[in-house]
């Protein structure tokens, strides 16, 4: 009886050393339910939780504090597009034939590390060699530091498509890839792809729907899939649990991804005020990627950057991306935070904060959309996007108030991540 009683009270003091209490001193709050930013407030985190949130500056008696009173703190940010596994430079072409997997692997920790570091502490991969899925699982166990992973593996496209992973490449040595490679040229193979995305252990699925700029091929914007072939692949996702993004410049593209039940655009830079209007109707997002659009106009500019047959399409596609925002924000089209980090360096992402507010929209509506509204696709609405009582403790802190100052983004100043302290 005397042993039961100290093992219980032994219990009970261990409960209490792992139940020990963060408070979080924040000079400004975001409140990004309400989109007000609140003074003097304290989070209180327990474990990998947000465990209160209360009004005033409240010190610890026995417990841990951090002070960020001249900070301005907000939930972790949301980036729907990014690409973990590589980063494009004047040698990518020649690493898709030299690299080996365990080589992307490693790149792919630096990429992720940066990213985690700049605020950025969910993100989406819409695609690479399927690497990104063992870099997910990595993060996931704690092995290496990074952003909470949502990725799509490997893209689906038609042959010669976008994201046909053989483009350009030596014929003998490309062979004739299938729906388990990610090309996709039927109904049947739109289901087998989708399939062999959630055996490989993807999350959601990513289609190129029409031409693209760094691809090598001659289109930045045609159709590349039928609306069939679209509806195939979504409705097999939805078995699965999973939602369809869609790389999309082309207007009619993007028109049958929608009425194909795709959840978000990707790009969407020729995008008409009808398919404008399709997007309200379907409820499908807008992922601006506006950052990217910046990045190919000038890296296009740069002798031997890019491959002679992309330079043209970087020229045309990348100045109508912020356009085409302003114009789809303007329209009321539901627009979801992403940037495309990859296309530039990963760790970049706050930027695209700064151009979202050049092209109209209110700095506040920015930080919801890469916040509370990228949680929300990600069915994560409650555990992540917001501070609040019973959330993971995904919390970021800037120099500046970004309704001032958007450019703060750009330099996150603390990071913590379920609780861990990554960045002070
Ligand atoms: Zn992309």
């Amino acid at each position: 009886m005397r042993h039961l009683l100290l093992f219980v009270i032994s219990l009970f003091f261990i409960g209490q050393s792992f139940a020990q209490t963060t408070y979080i001193l924040c000079g400004k709050l975001l409140d990004t339910e309400s989109g007000n930013l609140k003074s003097k407030q304290t989070i209180l985190v327990e474990g990998n939780k947000i465990v209160d949130v209360k009004d005033g500056f409240i010190m610890p008696k026995n417990g841990n504090l951090i002070d960020l009173r001249d900070k301005v703190v907000m939930p972790g940010l949301i980036d729907m597009h990014v690409h973990i596994e590589d980063q494009f430079n004047p040698n990518t072409r020649l690493e898709g034939y030299i690299l080996n997997e365990s080589d992307i692997a490693l790149n792919a920790v630096g990429y992720a590390e940066k990213t985690l570091l700049a605020g950025f502490t969910t993100v989406r991969d819409l695609g690479g060699t399927g690497v990104n899925i063992s870099v997910r699982n990595a993060i996931n166990n704690s092995k290496i530091k990074g952003p909470r992973i949502f990725t799509a593996g490997q893209f689906l496209a038609s042959t010669g498509g976008h994201g046909d992973p053989t483009n350009g490449g030596n014929r003998k040595l490309i062979g004739n890839p299938g729906p388990k490679e990610g090309v996709v040229n039927s109904v049947e193979d739109g289901k087998k792809a989708v399939r062999q995305r959630y055996k490989n252990g993807a999350d959601l699925i990513k289609i190129t729907a029409t031409g693209g700029v760094l691809s090598v091929a001659k289109s930045g914007d045609n159709p590349q899939f039928t609306i069939e072939e679209i509806k195939s692949i979504t409705e097999t996702a939805k078995d699965y649990g999973m939602h369809v993004a869609a790389h999309a410049h082309g207007d009619l593209g993007m028109q049958r991804a929608i009425l194909g039940g795709v959840k978000t655009i990707e790009h969407g830079t020729y995008m008409s005020d009808e398919t404008m209007n399709l997007m309200i109707k379907h409820n499908a997002y807008l992922v601006p990627t506006i950052t990217a659009g910046k990045e190919v106009e000038a890296k296009a500019k740069v002798k031997g950057f890019y491959p002679e047959i992309v330079v043209p399409k970087a020229l045309a596609v990348g100045p109508q991306i912020q356009g085409t925002f302003s114009r789809a924000y303007k329209k009321g089209v539901p627009i979801a935070f992403g940037t495309d980090a990859g296309v530039f360096k990963h760790g970049e992402n706050g930027k695209e904060f700064k151009f979202m507010v050049e092209a109209g929209m209110p700095a506040i509506e920015a930080l919801q959309s890469a916040t509370i509204t990228n949680a929300k696709l990600l069915k994560m609405e409650n555990e992540l996007g917001q501070i609040k009582k019973g959330f993971l403790a995904d919390i970021i802190a800037v120099d500046e108030d970004p309704i001032k100052n958007i450019a703060t983004m750009e330099k996150v100043v603390f990071v913590m991540k379920e609780g861990v302290v990554y960045k002070k």
